[in-house]
């Protein structure tokens, strides 16, 4: 069974942001990424998304990402970055390589994959969210006869021309569909809140320069009451200003439950629906670590830092504000790769010198 000092499962931007600050230790190491090809789960996102940061702002340590013509970089553009990326730095990945479980021995972590076993003193996991989305449960939900899709479903609008739609969700990926689909279906869009829209003035680049304000003060035990903007509220990329300004972003209060044709609203009133589209989020795609015993009743793992409190040997790295601000951004994940990175280290060092 090949052993080796580091295995990085996912590859990724945040698998790829780890190997570049793995370079700068003398250990073995890998990553193992289930796709057939580099781009992450860029890759599956719908036809006409852009990131809502310039391209300065959603850069990988080391290598900005080119300017390419448009102010917001297209996710074709992301994807042949992150592809360049790993060539950049000759990152050894393996794909498609997926990891079905993971166990601990004394000395090693063991994994089990779909190529075989494979042995390591440490893992960093960047498998990111995109294989577990998450769809609330409705009432009558299993009797709806119409088609329910979630935001990994979505490609482009024309399936949906004249089609009855719900879009649910008060996120960016319910603002951006309801943009896309509005002028094409009959669409409405579904909100638990009012949705709140960001200024103008104001891209992912503030939002990330306001996490690290957030996240400096938080280090040095500084009170910081930055609460104008929150991470999870609506960027204004130039689609979501137009829809705003035709009067196409008006959201309604959830329904109270399906029907075989359509839904039930709070006022009693039945509507025919075609197509609901969950844009509901995410939950961390972590199930090849059951064997570790680490996760709690969410499904996440509790961690100091970004490393887990069950398995010292374990760091996570790009799932979101849970393993560091803003971490599960272009830019953002840098942060959490080098303090992942620097923890096996030190572990692996220290363990090296005890060996002696
Ligand atoms: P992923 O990109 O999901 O990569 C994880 C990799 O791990 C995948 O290749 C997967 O195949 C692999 N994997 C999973 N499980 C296993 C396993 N068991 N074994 C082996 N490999 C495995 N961020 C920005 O900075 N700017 C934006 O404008 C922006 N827009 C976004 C728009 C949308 C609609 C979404 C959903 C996210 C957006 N984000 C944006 C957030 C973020 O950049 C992405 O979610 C990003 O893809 C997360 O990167 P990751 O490497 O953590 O996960």
């Amino acid at each position: 069974m090949p052993s080796v000092d580091v295995v990085v499962i996912g590859g990724g931007q945040a698998g790829l942001a780890c190997g570049y600050f793995l370079r700068r230790y003398n250990l073995r190491f890998v990553i193992l990424d289930s796709e057939i090809a580099g781009g992450g789960a860029w890759q599956h996102m719908w036809a006409s998304l852009r990131t809502f940061s310039p391209a300065r702002w959603s850069s990988l340590p080391g290598w900005r990402m080119p300017e390419q013509g448009s102010q917001w970089p297209h996710r074709d553009e992301v994807i042949d970055y992150l592809r360049h990326y790993e060539q950049r730095y000759q990152l050894p990945v393996r794909r498609p390589v997926t990891v079905r479980n993971v166990t601990a021995g004394p000395r090693r972590l063991h994994l089990e994959t779909d190529h075989g076993e494979i042995r390591a003193r440490a893992i960093i996991n960047a498998t990111g969210s995109w294989r577990h989305p998450y769809i609330p449960a409705y009432p009558g939900q299993s009797v709806f006869h119409g088609c329910q899709w979630h935001t990994v479903d979505y490609d482009r609008p024309e399936r949906f021309r004249d089609r009855r739609v719900l879009v649910v969700g008060g996120g960016n990926s319910g603002a951006q569909l309801m943009a896309e689909l509005a002028p094409v279906a009959r669409a409405s869009w579904v909100t638990f809140e009012p949705p709140r829209f960001l200024p103008e003035s104001v891209d992912g680049r503030v939002l990330f320069e306001r996490a690290s304000r957030l996240w400096r003060a938080r280090q040095a035990g500084e009170a910081n009451d930055e609460t104008a903007y929150g991470l999870g509220d609506i960027v204004q990329t130039p689609a979501v200003r137009e829809a705003l300004k035709r009067g196409w972003l008006y959201s309604v209060r959830p329904f109270c439950a399906f029907t075989a044709n359509g839904v039930v609203w709070p006022d009693g009133r039945e509507e025919a629906i075609d197509d609901v589209i969950w844009c509901t989020g995410f939950r961390p795609a972590l199930g090849h670590l059951a064997g570790l015993g680490v996760q709690d009743a969410e499904g996440r793992v509790a961690v100091e830092g970004n490393r887990s409190c069950v398995e010292p040997r374990l760091w996570l790295v790009g799932h979101g504000n849970w393993t560091g601000f803003a971490s599960a951004t272009l830019m953002g994940v840098m942060r959490n790769a080098r303090q992942a990175s620097e923890g096996v280290a030190r572990l692996l060092e220290a363990r090296r010198v005890r060996s002696r």
